[in-house]
């Protein structure tokens, strides 16, 4: 039987230290640390998202702001924003709810974002940082599944750790982490991917498996090893007969009883991604002194 590892729990614990933190703060007659949110378009998905991101700030006492444009804002309109928000000092992250509109450039509104209030960790110097080992913003789903790991003492030294996603924001920084020189790091890590010929292969040799896939229940008791990790990233909806479920990318009832440890869908690695943002924002607030 597997340990099963409460994301939905450890985000609670995390969430209330930063309120503390926060809570410290105030206390002190200083300003609040601050979040601000750009939201452009309809996008039902990305306006449940920014809602309970802005909702997780202040249930913490951060203090966020949603600015929301129409989908035919122009590129120059969200740049011109965001420079306002750069210079700010009541702003100490910014995130950019991604996708936007097809007729925005993407890379260069997040390169516009001043790197150090990079909480979402997507710059170009954020993915350098994280690259080279200098101490930065970290992507909150990797962040989030480090910290996981972490606060289950699960230590990744000396694992082979197999990923299987090289998605800029998931498969590649988390496989970059967990090579690392470094606590939570140093495991042997093979990042696998469409292109991978049998994955099986390598999955089953995987002591730390995590799927960041977008594949519902892919991940069979077939792909695992005995006493295996297994952290699920995956967020899938798949219809039933009583209405869509959230699955992960992992057919958790197949391995629960090989694995030693498994993050479930919901309630593993998602309240993890939403707790390292306000993680992140206060690191941003402190000038990622701390
Ligand atoms: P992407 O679609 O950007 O990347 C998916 C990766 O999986 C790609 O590298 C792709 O390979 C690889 N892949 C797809 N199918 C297979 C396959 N059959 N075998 C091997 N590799 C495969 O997804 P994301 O990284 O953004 O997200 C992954 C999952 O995690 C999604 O379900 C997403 O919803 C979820 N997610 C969850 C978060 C959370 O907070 N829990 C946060 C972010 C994402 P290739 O590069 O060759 O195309």
């Amino acid at each position: 039987m597997a340990h099963i590892i409460d994301g939905k729990a450890i985000a609670r614990t995390i969430r209330s230290e930063v309120a503390e933190q926060v809570r410290l703060i105030v206390n002190r007659n200083q300003r609040k640390p601050g979040l601000n949110l750009l939201l452009v378009g309809e996008d039902s998905a990305s306006n449940i998202y920014v809602r309970n991101k802005s909702k997780d700030c202040e249930q913490v006492g951060i203090a966020s702001v949603v600015q929301r444009l129409p989908a035919d804002v122009t590129e120059e309109q969200v740049l011109d924003i965001i420079e306002q928000w750069n210079a700010d000092k009541n702003v100490d992250g910014i995130l950019v709810q991604l996708p936007l509109p097809r007729h925005i450039d993407e890379h260069r509104v997040i390169r516009t974002i001043d790197p150090l209030k990079d909480v979402d960790g997507f710059h170009p110097i954020s993915a350098g940082n994280l690259m080279i080992g200098i101490d930065g913003f970290i992507p909150c789903t990797p962040a989030g599944v480090l910290e996981l790991l972490k606060r289950s003492n699960i230590d990744p030294s000396g694992m082979h750790a197999v990923v299987v996603g090289r998605s800029n924001i998931v498969g590649k920084p988390l496989s970059m982490l967990l090579a690392q020189k470094r606590p939570q790091g140093n495991a042997t890590v093979t990042i696998c991917h469409t292109g991978t010929k049998d994955l099986i292969e390598y999955t089953r040799s995987a002591d730390l498996l995590v799927a960041a896939i977008g594949r519902a229940q892919a991940i069979t008791r077939e792909h695992v090893k005995e006493g295996a990790v297994v952290i699920d990233v995956g967020i899938n909806r798949i219809p039933t007969p009583s209405g869509d479920a959230m699955v992960g990318d992992v057919d958790y009832a197949s391995v629960f009883d090989v694995v030693s440890a498994i993050t479930p869908v919901p309630g593993g690695v998602g309240p993890m991604t939403r707790a390292m943002l306000l993680t992140n924002t206060l690191r941003a607030y402190h000038g990622l002194q701390k």
